[in-house]
């Protein structure tokens, strides 16, 4: 689904230069759930934001659907980022004087999506997210944890293939972000979401099934995570649909 090859993003700040990605080769496959990890500045968002072709590399190509993307025109790169990938942001982006329920319309407005089918995919949308209940409050009238659920639902909208979630957790406490994490360990489980995400949190990270850690722009490790399929068994702090609920 997405291939990095040879992949560098340099930032001239100046006479200075910053290497934020170093000579990065990574594929990630349909249906994979990762965890990108690594300290401050190591070039997590800066990976994110060329996935989610919001930035284009210094050097080297990023595959997304075996295409280019130094190939694609400015209304495919807009197709793909409206239609094939969901975002979810730390700071949740959510448009304050906007309902839930508008919130999450929103993306199938721009998409031209028929009123009645787009408001059939926003109420599926915040029901998988277990805010049925919550479609006229506005953020303001929400916690934090809704509102990152709010903002799941927001990427969920339009039936994206991918799903990338730059510290989706960053602004909640532990548990409501374990909360938010099982909704994302959920979407890839039972609804094959190929899902990118940026933490900080080893603990949260064990979501994940495979960790890539970047350390000074290159990655220094990329591994399968057994503790995934651990977590399941045990269910240790995957909330039960009826808990998010
Ligand atoms: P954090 O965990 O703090 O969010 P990060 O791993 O996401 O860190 P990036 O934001 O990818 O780190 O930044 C990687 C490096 O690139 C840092 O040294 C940063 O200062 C630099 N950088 C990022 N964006 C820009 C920019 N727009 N212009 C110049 N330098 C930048
Ligand atoms: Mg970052």
């Amino acid at each position: 689904l997405i291939e990095f090859r040879d992949v560098w993003k340099i930032y001239q700040m100046g006479e200075v230069q910053v290497d934020a990605l170093k000579n990065v080769c990574i594929e990630i496959e349909h249906g994979e759930f990762t965890a990108i990890i690594g300290p401050s500045g190591s070039g997590k968002s800066t990976m994110m934001n060329l996935v989610g072709c919001l930035d284009v590399p210094s050097k080297g190509d990023i595959f997304l659907k075996s295409r280019n993307i130094a190939d694609m025109t400015e209304s495919d790169l807009s197709t793909l980022r409206g239609k094939t990938i969901g975002f979810v942001f730390q700071q949740y982006n959510l448009i304050p004087g906007m309902t839930a329920l508008e919130n999450v319309l929103l993306p199938l407005e721009i998409q031209e999506v028929e009123d009645d089918i787009a408001l059939e995919k926003a109420t599926e949308a915040l029901e998988l997210v277990g805010l049925s209940d919550k479609l006229s409050n506005r953020p303001s009238q929400l916690s934090g944890g809704q509102q990152q659920r709010v903002s799941i639902a927001r990427s969920l909208a339009c039936d994206p293939e991918l799903i990338l979630a730059d510290e989706p957790t960053g602004a909640l406490d532990s548990k409501t972000g374990r909360d938010v994490m099982g909704i994302l360990y959920r979407l890839w489980k039972e609804k094959g979401k190929t899902i990118v995400m940026v933490t900080h949190d080893m603990d949260l990270a064990q979501y994940a099934a495979r960790h890539i850690v970047l350390k000074d722009g290159m990655v220094v490790r990329d591994e399968i995570n057994d503790n995934s399929s651990k977590n399941e068994d045990q269910n240790n702090n995957i909330p039960k649909k009826e808990s998010l609920v």
